[in-house]
C-alpha cells in the first residue's frame, strides 16, 4: 500500500461532508416518516421536503414548484430528454439538437429516439471544445422539439455559451435543457439568468451524496413523467422521496455554493499550478480546452507515447486516484469521444489525464503529484516501441 493517498478525481465522485452527514442523520432515524403519509411523522417529513425544495429553488433563482426530486444526475437528464419528447406529442418523429461532447446520460436517450425515427443534430465543437452559436442558429427547425447542451463539460471542464444559446432557442417553440451536473456549486448556476427551461444536478458531484438529484423544470414547460405511480414530485416523477438523501443534496449544495467564490480561486490557482508544473518537465504535452473558459477545479492534458489507463494504474499504485476521463467511459478501450469531438488523434486521446481537485487537496500535494507522475510518464515512455520524443 502506498504511504500517501491522494484523492484528485472530484469530477468522478466526492466525499459526503461532514455537516451534510450529521444534516441526514435523523432521517433515516427518529425522522423516518414518509412525506406522503397524512399523520405527524408524514406532516414532518413533508414539511422538510418542502423547506428542501424552497432552500434549492432559492439557490437555483427558480420557483419552489419547479424543482423536481430525482435520483441523480442521469435520471434528470433522462426526464428532460424523454420527457419534453414524450410531451409533444402533436411532433410524431421531430428533431433534436444536441452536442457531441454530452455526457452519455443525454447522447444516449437521443440515441433511443434517432433509433425510433427521431433525427438527431449533435453539434460540433471547436479545438476547445466549444460550440459555435451559427451551429445552433443553423441547426434549428420548425421541427426541433429539444435542445441539450451541457453547461460545464465532465471530461475537461470547459464552459459553453449557454445563456447565448438559450437566446437563440427562445421563442423557436424549443425546449433548451442544460446540464449542469458538474457546474453546480463550481461557478454560478441562476436558471433566470441563464435562460434555460430545465437544468439537471446531482448531489455526489458536490459533497452530497449519491442517488440524489434535481430536474429543475420552468413552469409551464410540458414533460411526460417516466416514472409512474402516486403522485410524488407534482406527479412528474413518482416513488416516495428520499427525504435523507434531498436533506443532504440541500445542505451540500448550500456549503457548496456558499463557499464557492473562495474555493474557486483556491482550487485554481492549484490546477494552474499543477498545468505549469507539468507542461515545465514533460515534453509533448497537450492541455486539452486551454482556450476556453474552464471549471476551476479541473485539468485535462494529452500525454503523448503513454497510454490512459496504464498511467492511471501507475499513479494509483503511488496512492494518486485521477482519471482517464469521464467514470462512465473508463475501462473501455475507446478514445474519449469528448477529446475526439475537439479534434485530438486518437492516438493522443488515448494518453489523456484528467485531474479534478476538491476541498480535500492541499496545494502541498501538488508537488508529489507532478513528480509522480514525471515518473510514471518516463517508464511508459521509455517502454513504449513507437514513442519518439519531439
Ligand atoms: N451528467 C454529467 C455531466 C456527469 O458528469 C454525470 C456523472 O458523471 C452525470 C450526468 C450523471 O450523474 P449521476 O452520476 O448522478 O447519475
Amino acid at each position: 500500500m502506498p504511504e500517501k493517498k491522494i484523492y484528485m478525481d472530484h469530477s468522478a465522485t466526492t466525499p459526503v461532508r461532514e455537516e451534510v452527514v450529521e444534516a441526514m442523520m435523523p432521517y433515516f432515524s427518529s425522522k423516518f416518516g414518509n412525506a406522503s403519509s397524512v399523520h405527524s411523522y408524514g406532516q414532518e417529513a413533508g414539511a422538510v421536503l418542502q423547506d428542501c425544495r424552497e432552500r434549492v429553488a432559492s439557490l437555483l433563482g427558480a420557483c419552489p414548484e419547479d424543482i423536481i426530486f430525482t435520483s441523480g444526475g442521469t435520471e434528470s437528464d433522462n426526464l428532460a430528454v424523454k420527457g419534453a419528447v414524450f410531451a409533444k406529442k402533436d411532433v410524431p418523429a421531430g428533431h433534436i439538437i444536441t452536442s457531441s461532447i454530452e455526457h452519455h446520460a443525454v447522447l444516449r436517450p437521443c440515441e433511443w429516439f434517432e433509433k425510433r425515427g427521431y433525427e438527431v443534430t449533435r453539434l460540433p465543437v471547436d479545438e476547445n471544445g466549444l460550440v459555435n452559436l451559427s451551429d445552433v442558429e443553423s441547426a434549428l427547425r420548425d421541427d426541433t422539439i429539444l435542445v441539450s447542451v451541457m453547461l460545464a463539460n465532465n471530461e475537461v471542464g470547459m464552459l459553453q455559451p449557454i445563456r447565448e444559446i438559450a437566446g437563440i432557442v427562445a421563442d423557436t417553440g424549443a425546449v433548451f435543457h442544460t446540464d449542469a451536473v458538474q457546474a453546480v456549486g463550481k461557478v454560478p448556476v441562476d436558471v433566470e439568468d441563464l435562460g434555460v427551461d430545465m437544468l439537471s444536478l446531482s448531489a455526489h458531484k458536490l459533497y452530497g451524496p449519491k442517488g440524489v438529484g434535481v430536474l429543475y423544470r420552468r413552469g409551464g414547460v410540458r414533460i411526460e413523467p417516466l416514472q409512474v405511480g402516486g403522485h410524488h414530485e407534482n406527479r412528474l416523477r413518482a416513488g416516495t422521496e428520499n427525504v435523507a438523501g434531498i436533506v443532504g443534496l440541500t445542505r451540500a449544495m448550500e456549503l457548496a455554493c456558499g463557499s464557492m467564490d473562495a474555493e474557486g480561486k483556491r482550487l485554481s490557482s492549484m490546477r494552474d499550478r499543477l498545468e505549469s508544473a507539468i507542461m515545465e518537465r514533460i515534453k509533448d504535452v497537450r492541455v486539452n480546452g486551454a482556450g476556453a473558459r474552464r471549471l476551476p477545479h479541473m485539468l485535462n492534458v494529452s500525454i503523448q507515447g503513454v497510454e490512459g489507463e496504464s498511467m492511471l494504474l501507475l499513479l494509483d499504485s503511488k496512492g494518486i486516484a485521477v482519471s482517464t476521463g469521464s467514470a462512465c467511459t473508463s475501462g473501455t478501450l475507446e478514445p474519449s469521444h469528448v477529446l475526439i469531438a475537439m479534434g485530438v488523434p486518437p492516438e493522443v486521446a488515448h494518453g489523456s489525464l484528467r485531474v479534478s481537485m476538491g476541498y480535500i487537496n492541499a496545494e502541498s500535494e501538488i508537488d508529489y503529484v507532478v513528480d509522480s507522475l514525471c515518473e510514471v510518464v518516463q517508464r511508459l515512455r521509455d517502454m513504449s516501441p513507437t514513442y519518439r520524443s519531439s
